[in-house]
């Protein structure tokens, strides 16, 4: 069987297990493991807190540090109330496409990595190559988080890790973080006709709001010279807010959503601290002037770290090499290739398909782009393989 019929055949595996992040991923977890220890390759399997969900992170070749990892989620976005042409859980060809949830976004980089473990493991290969597949990417990078924190546990350092997200095999460098954060303020409720023996807690959601505009305007100085992102400085925003009762009545309870897109992590350091001196100095203890159990918590709802385009990067390096590009772009979505830079690896994205169709109805990848991708997968086995 060619690389590519393997992949298809692997693709229409792994599809088929639906992998949305609310639900287990352990099927496609085990079918993974199964076919990456028959190649040969040493696996390390770890469960989320519930136990439903699992991280796989295979290694082929010697033990040691500098690995190169490839990287995949194996979670899926959900399919409900998309208009779909063919069942989205069975992998269906039209025109040159394979279409099915997960195609584009990202069991297709997952299915050639699969397809050519066997190669990887028949060559002599002078550094460790590493698969890792996590959980929960779609909903805020949780088993990738999980998944740096065990490779700093067990002291394994590898040095390059190459993102398979949708990218048309392009190699891109860099993305903004998103953090995500609901914050809560809870007052005390009363007549509005005595507004100070009560605590608004709209008001003071109102105030916390005009801290964070102004922080927001000073984020737009610390741009890093030479910033090559959409708007270059780190953002923020207030998406969503909801608190009180009716007009003549103090608000006991209100509620923030916002958002920070750092560009750089010093960004979101400097953001939280701000604010967290702002509650404890100013706003809470007047709160609880009036009342005592009055309170403002911060929820973290994720905190998916960004990927910041360095000048030397031996990922991207490889991936030029291994694909001919020779330019690298910045995208405006999320990936797991900030956790691997956190840990001091350099990472770069590059991956079959279009981000255009991931999470769409009719997602698909073009089956030219699972062979453009075996392609890089094959001069990869080529440039690790040891030479006599
Ligand atoms: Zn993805």
């Amino acid at each position: 069987m060619s690389d590519l019929a393997r992949t298809r055949a692997i693709l229409a595996d792994l599809v088929a297990f639906p992998t949305v992040s609310a639900d287990s991923n352990l099927q496609l977890i085990t079918y993974a493991s199964d076919l990456l220890s028959s190649a040969g390759a040493r696996l390390s399997v770890s469960l989320d807190p519930s136990g439903t969900k699992a991280n796989l992170f295979a290694t082929i070749g010697p033990e040691g540090d500098g690995g190169i990892v490839l990287s995949g989620h194996s979670d899926v976005v959900p399919v409900e109330g998309q208009d779909w042409s063919s069942d989205p859980f069975t992998l269906t060809e039209r025109d040159g496409k394979l279409y099915g949830r997960g195609t584009c976004d990202m069991k297709g980089f997952i299915a050639a990595s699969l397809a050519m473990a066997p190669r990887f493991a028949a060559a002599r290969l002078a550094r460790p190559l590493h698969f890792a597949f996590t959980y929960d990417e779609e909903v805020g990078c949780l088993g990738g988080q999980a998944l740096v924190a065990e490779l700093a546990k067990a002291g394994i350092k590898p040095s390059v890790a190459i993102v398979g997200e949708p990218t048309l095999m392009g190699v891109i460098e860099g993305h903004k973080g998103c953090y995500e954060y609901t914050t809560e303020f809870t007052g005390m409720d009363g007549h509005g006709s005595q507004p100070d023996k009560g605590v608004n807690a709209v008001e003071y959601a109102v105030r916390y709001v005009m801290r964070l505009l102004e922080l927001g305007e000073e984020l737009k100085t610390r741009a890093p010279a030479g910033s090559r992102f959409s708007p270059p400085w780190t953002t923020v925003q207030v998406g969503r807010m909801a608190g009180g009762n009716a007009r003549n009545t103090i608000a006991g309870q209100c509620s923030v959503e916002w958002e920070m897109r750092p560009v750089h992590t010093d960004d979101s350091d400097h953001v939280k601290a701000e604010l967290a001196a702002y509650i404890d100095d100013v706003l809470r203890p007047a709160m609880r002037n009036v009342c005592a159990h009055a309170d403002i918590v911060t929820h973290v709802v994720g905190e998916v770290q960004g990927l910041l385009p360095v000048s030397q990067s031996e990922a991207r390096d490889i991936v030029f090499e291994l694909t001919g590009a020779h330019e690298a772009e910045l995208v405006s979505f999320g990936t797991e290739a900030g956790l691997f830079q956190s840990m001091g690896m350099s990472a770069v994205i590059c991956g079959p398909g279009s981000i255009a169709q991931a999470h769409k109805p009719d997602e698909f990848v073009e089956i030219a782009q699972l062979d453009a991708c075996l392609g890089m997968l094959e001069r990869l086995q080529q440039q690790l393989s040891a030479k006599d």
